[in-house]
């Protein structure tokens, strides 16, 4: 059984204060493991993490982070605001989108960001989209860097979540990277970065391990082929966490170990400048680390017993939208037994509104809390206001047990806000 960093009676002095449902970070586990990365990937000067922003984009969180210097990856201009005002700018941003409108462009520009392109025609699109950009792009040379993004398509097996790289609708085929170098280098550009996203939720770590191997190799070849150096390579988002009780979370140390070993032999061995190990993990940053409290409404019992949350999926969808698991606590009733089978419910109009779908559970009575675990990355993100659902409270459980409210509750006047 899974420990959390609260009991049922602090939970229900946080309820008094803040009702549920609400989603709660917590600092400490949060730190921790921000510093285990940090350390597990020390070996390589000028390691950084992006924390995806769309994971989690809370600006506190987002500040919480940046005390170990993880910058933002950021993928739209919402999230390119997010990373401005948190004080993420410069080399500090890594602007990963694709089907990008121009004035996305501009202002990732505009905050000198580190433009990471999702095809090749974006590289013209530039001279459109930004109008200095033809007569800064070689003055501005020595601090501006460009990445790709690399589809590995057929060369690179499939990951359960994002599916084939081949069916995926991201990044450069290997012809048009060496393609897109070339013509950055003509430009004059002098700064390079190599990017991939080949997986989602992965928990095995030698297909991290591997991902870091390709994007060497790559490197290695366009720098024969074209004579530029690359500073970073950006190995994505991707690192997995333990939603099911019987699978095991990532091992970093050994993913940092596995990583140096590959970097050794394909970059120093080689010869090439040092290069820098970035990438941008939202899940396993903030998703263990963040829970969905609940309560139960309504206990109902026809064809199947359901107990009824005041949350919904649009506090949380993943177990509507692909069947995700998410461990469920009842507080107070941890050593009673699992004794009877549930549907966990929300109250919204589609019958895929279910948190659990026959789960062994205590029995529940009206009023009882309810905790969603592993709820902290694309949980409160994916919110949505259907059926005129309003988004939960963010709350942040700091070290010394203090609660801070860090994103109130929607309200009725914010849904009728955008009315004509
Ligand atoms: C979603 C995404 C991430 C983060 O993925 P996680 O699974 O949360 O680690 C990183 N980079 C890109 C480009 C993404 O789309």
């Amino acid at each position: 059984m899974r420990t959390l960093p609260f009991d049922k009676a602090k939970l229900e002095e946080i309820a008094a204060t803040y009702p549920t449902p609400f989603h709660i970070y917590d600092a400490k586990a949060i730190r921790a493991n921000a510093k285990r990365l940090k350390k597990a990937f020390s070996w390589n000067k000028g390691f950084r993490e992006y924390f995806a922003v769309k994971a989690c984009p809370n600006p506190e969180l987002m500040k919480l982070l940046k005390e170990f210097d993880f910058g933002s990856d950021c993928s739209s201009m919402a999230e390119l605001v997010l990373a401005e005002r948190v004080g993420n700018t410069g080399d500090k941003i890594m602007f990963t989108s694709n089907d990008t409108p121009a004035e996305e462009f501009r202002k990732a520009w505009e905050l000198n960001a580190i433009i990471n392109l999702d095809d090749i025609t974006h590289w013209d699109y530039l001279y459109e989209a930004i109008p200095e950009f033809g007569s800064q792009v070689a003055a501005q040379a020595d601090f501006r860097i460009f990445c790709c993004r690399y589809n590995p398509g057929p060369l690179k097996g499939g990951n359960a979540i994002i599916g084939k790289p081949e069916e995926a609708k991201y990044g450069f085929t290997r012809e048009q990277l060496f393609d897109c170098y070339a013509k950055m280098k003509a430009a004059g550009v002098k700064h390079f970065g190599l990017h991939t996203m080949v997986a989602s939720n992965e928990l095995d770590p030698d297909y991290i391990v591997d991902t870091a191997k390709l994007l060497f190799t790559l490197v290695g070849e366009i720098h024969d082929q074209l004579g530029i150096d690359f500073e970073f390579i950006n190995i994505g988002g991707g690192i997995g966490i333990p939603y099911k009780p019987d699978q095991k979370a990532m091992d970093l140390e050994y993913v940092g170990a596995g990583i140096e070993k590959a970097y050794e032999e394909l970059v120093e061995k080689k010869g090439m400048k040092p290069i820098k190990l970035f990438m941008e993990c939202g899940r396993c940053i903030t998703g263990p680390y963040g829970y969905l409290v609940s309560r139960v409404r309504h206990i109902k019992n026809t064809y199947r017993l359901y107990a009824g949350l005041d949350a919904c999926m649009s506090n949380l969808m993943r177990p509507a939208l692909y069947g995700a698991y998410h461990e469920i606590i009842v507080p107070g009733k941890e050593n009673s037994g699992n004794t009877s089978v549930y549907d966990v419910t929300g109250s919204l109009c589609e019958n895929n509104d279910k948190f659990a779908i026959q789960r062994v559970l205590p029995v529940m009575e009206r009023g009882d809390l309810v905790v969603i675990c592993d709820a902290g990355a694309h949980g409160y993100a994916m919110g949505f206001q259907y059926n005129g659902k309003l988004r939960s409270a963010e709350l942040l459980l700091e070290e010394d047990g203090s609660v801070r409210l860090i994103r109130r509750a929607e309200t009725l006047d914010d849904y009728f806000a955008t009315l004509v």
